[in-house]
């Protein structure tokens, strides 16, 4: 039984190293490639001869990832088959931990290979200096504090996974309580609120005991490789060569400079709008103006074609990039029993084909996630005739210019879905989105840069720290009464525990995105032609490269922001 969506894929180029005959589950046989290449390479005596090497690793690597790529589509889409669990399980427990050692030693190989130097310098470059810069921070005595750093994350999300409140005599999950606040009654909304807050509340100390724990941790792994403080030492280690922690709070002073008075007065418009004397914290989820939810389609099918329309009046490359997706089948987006929640686009490594997994449910945040997911999509189909396996994939500072700016630029013709008052009604939504998640951005990572400079520190002095961001971006919400909700209400932003210093990226990105729609608005034409150029680049250049043939500038201050707002604010109030 073919548990996946899509047909037989041949693999874009055909294998000339790894045997068509090998079992991609089977360790054993997997072994024997990276016992090949590790045997070949004191052989190699040329630079050409080393590029070589370098194509079959990538070709090992492609299909190792499209086999992992595949047995997760498979269990994805059918939760409820013990072979597809089955077989996805394995290779994550018996192939994978194998894997990352032998990756690692091929690493380690070629960075000392005395024909590394010899290869074309500028086309090297970014590979280069990523698996230098790998190698150069592993330290074995990290991989036990690593294992567990790995077993408090687990025992967070334990912890946080386990929260469920009783709502009406149900009980309910508290993600599942999230549609209460967009309830118009706010009783009800208040009710859900504090229901949810007081059971977070439960668990303030045990969060607070697990990050302690971490944070001593991180201090550590951080001075084991060398580096002063655990900020210091991500920054190397996620590979920021292009930009600094200076940089970073650069952006946060010009979010609160430029984009905060736009949140205070989408804010207050809010407040207006609701008849309210203050806005508390229940208030920010619902429509403003009590309207029903929208229903841009009924059918999936539906979505898919009208999606299509609108890539039709975008870009005709783009448009056929969409329908071969449909064509070969490499979309799965219904909402049905035995699927596994949530939506993401995985690529097939091999065939070099990208595939879309999503739930749609007929609301306007499904059009919102195909345009996104789409964007994604474009992407690893712009990269195809790239072989180096490690430059089809960007970093993801520049993955999401390439999704978030499919969401601008397909917004403008959501009249596909909508009649116009409807669109502009989701073109509101979404900028006031944009624009309302910079400040959350700033206290996330604001609040890291502090705690991880400030080894030692007690849970007070955190609290204080956390505070003071509360207060520079949060706004005009009144929490008079929950402000111990409120002082920790970071508990529940999980990349703080699992994802350390994961989130400027997406602030990052939507500059990106939102220059490419103020692109487009002067010059349509031009600015997807830069976008499509961009595309193609995959990850073969570093991030200033990337946005400028986007057409955009790598810089996050208040030069760059302030005209973005300003469009966005001008936008607004046409809408
Ligand atoms: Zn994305």
């Amino acid at each position: 039984m073919n548990l996946l969506p899509f047909g037989k894929l041949a693999p874009h180029r055909p294998r000339t190293f790894v045997p068509q005959s090998l079992d991609l589950g089977d360790w054993s046989h997997i072994k024997s490639q990276f016992d090949e290449l590790e045997r070949r390479a004191p052989q190699i005596k040329s630079a050409p001869e080393l590029e070589k090497w370098l194509l079959d690793w990538s070709e090992l690597s492609a299909a190792l990832d499209e086999e992992s790529s595949r047995r997760y589509i498979a269990m994805t889409c059918h939760t409820d088959n013990a072979d597809a669990e089955k077989a996805y399980l394995h290779f994550v427990e018996h192939v994978e931990p194998q894997l990352k050692p032998r990756q690692f030693a091929l690493e380690q190989i070629y960075v000392a290979h005395p024909q590394t130097p010899h290869l074309p310098a500028a086309r090297f470059e970014v590979f280069n200096r990523d698996v230098k810069n790998h190698v150069a921070l592993f330290r074995p005595e990290n991989v036990a504090l690593e294992t567990e750093d790995a077993k408090l994350c687990q025992q967070y999300q334990k912890l946080i996974g386990a929260q469920t409140v009783t709502f009406r005599g149900e009980e309910k999950t508290l993600i599942q309580m999230g549609r209460y606040l967009e309830e118009p009654d706010r009783a009800l909304r208040q009710e859900a609120w504090e229901l949810v807050a007081q059971r977070r509340l439960q668990d303030v100390e045990k969060c607070e005991e697990i990050f302690d724990e971490l944070v001593r941790l991180r201090a550590q792994i951080a001075k084991n490789a060398g580096f002063e403080n655990y900020r210091d030492f991500m920054f190397r280690k996620m590979g920021r060569f292009d930009y600094t922690p200076g940089d970073c709070e650069k952006f946060h002073d010009a979010i609160e400079k430029e984009i905060m008075p736009a949140v205070r007065e989408i804010q207050t418009d809010r407040q207006r709008q609701l008849k309210l004397e203050k806005l508390r914290p229940w208030d920010l989820a619902v429509d403003p103006h009590n309207r029903a939810p929208l229903k841009p389609f009924a059918e999936v099918s539906e979505m898919v074609a009208r999606t299509q329309k609108i890539f039709n009046q975008l870009d005709a490359e783009l448009a056929s990039g969409f329908r071969q997706m449909q064509d070969l089948k490499l979309l799965d987006l219904d909402n049905r029993k035995g699927k596994a929640p949530g939506g993401y686009q995985s690529t097939l490594s091999e065939a070099r084909v990208p595939f879309i997994f999503m739930n749609a449910i007929g609301v306007q945040r499904d059009v919102e996630t195909i345009l996104h997911e789409a964007g994604h999509a474009f992407h690893a189909q712009a990269t195809r005739d790239e072989d180096l396996y490690a430059y089809r994939g960007a970093p993801i500072e520049f993955c999401e210019v390439a999704s978030m700016s499919m969401e601008l630029l397909g917004n403008e013709f959501l009249e596909e879905f909508y009649s116009t008052a409807e669109a502009n009604r989701a073109r509101k939504t979404h900028l006031e989105g944009i624009i309302g998640f910079f400040p959350w951005m700033a206290v996330v990572d604001g609040f890291q840069h502090w705690i991880h400079t400030h080894a030692g520190h007690t849970r007070a002095e955190r609290k204080t720290a956390y505070l003071e961001l509360m207060d520079r971006f949060g706004g005009d919400v009144d929490w008079s009464g929950y402000e111990e909700v409120r002082a920790h209400s970071w508990h529940r932003q999980l990349h703080i525990f699992l994802y350390p210093f994961y989130y400027v990226e997406y602030g990052i990105a939507q500059l990106g995105a939102l220059q490419v729609w103020a692109n487009s608005r002067r010059d349509k034409v031009k600015a997807l032609a830069d976008y499509k150029k961009s595309l193609k680049l995959g990850g073969s250049r570093p991030l200033p490269e990337l946005f400028s043939a986007a057409g955009c500038k790598f810089q996050f201050d208040a030069a760059t922001i302030k005209p973005l707002i300003q469009l966005a604010r001008t936008e607004l109030k046409k809408l």
